[in-house]
């Protein structure tokens, strides 16, 4: 089984977002930028899956800029046999992104698409989702556990306050959670052989799908600054300022 997954460039989780001065957008000069860590996620659950003899081979897909090469780089020196770089530099909204995938599942014929639940930087939650419905296929979002059965996947989903487990009919969509596995670093050795395996490039044009962005974004701004803390000297000054300051009493 081909087990295709989607990885996108993100700024580093590490990183403290800036945002432009004319808050436009969140300022990206000279900032690191990774693998969104959802997307590791879902590299190393198919690099498992392989490891256990279920899958046959991982294919990488990424839709970005020419540096978001990097980052399948990455998925390769993690496991990954091959990649596909769908190269834009236009910001690509989700809709778009899944349009763009389903063709690249259309080309590939994978028995298992894994995405991320969300990337990090728009924090959408949604592209798993819309994929799913575009290519008609079963979808099972926020996995945190995956188990094969033949043609059958189960997915254990992580939903408000506990778990639920449903069984998918492969070729199906899995989208990632926190817990489902804990990505390995890739070793040098695997990130020099990285650099030798196959990237195929292609673009949104040759794939027929228009990236033209259908929202707006009016504002981006950072959240408010904390305020600094005070100790109050006894248990009736607490009671005091709470009625009469913050008036939480
Ligand atoms: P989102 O719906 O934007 O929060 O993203 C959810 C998941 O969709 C991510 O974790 C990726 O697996 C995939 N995805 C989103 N944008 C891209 C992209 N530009 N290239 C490849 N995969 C993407």
């Amino acid at each position: 089984m081909k087990v295709l997954v989607a990885v996108k460039r993100v700024i580093d989780y590490n990183v403290k977002i800036r945002v432009k001065p004319d808050h436009t957008d969140v300022d990206l000069t000279n900032v690191k930028m990774a693998m969104n860590p959802f997307c590791e996620i879902a590299v190393e659950e198919a690099v498992r899956l392989k490891e256990k003899g279920v899958a046959t081979e991982v294919v990488a897909v990424t839709i970005g800029p020419k540096a978001a090469q990097e980052q399948l780089r990455t998925a390769l020196a993690l496991g990954a046999d091959l990649a596909i770089h769908v190269e834009t530099d236009e910001k690509v909204e989700s809709l778009a992104v899944a349009k763009l995938l389903a063709k690249v599942v259309e080309q590939e014929q994978p028995g298992l698409v894994i995405l991320g639940k969300q990337a990090i930087d728009t924090d959408n939650n949604q592209t798993g989702q819309m994929l799913a419905a575009l290519v008609g296929l079963p979808q099972g979002t926020f996995a945190s556990e995956l188990k094969a059965d033949n043609d059958k996947l189960q997915v254990t989903r992580e939903i408000d306050g506990g778990l639920q487990t449903v069984e998918l009919t492969l070729p199906a969509i899995v989208t990632t959670d926190l817990r489902l596995n804990e990505p390995r670093y890739a070793k040098l050795p695997d990130i020099m052989k990285a650099k030798k395996k196959p990237m195929a490039v292609t673009t949104p044009a040759e794939l027929g799908v228009a990236v033209t962005s259908q929202v707006k974004v009016l504002k981006v701004e950072p959240p408010a600054e904390r305020q600094g803390g005070i100790k109050v000297g006894s248990v009736d000054e607490l009671i005091e300022k709470l009625k009469n300051e913050t008036k939480v009493l």
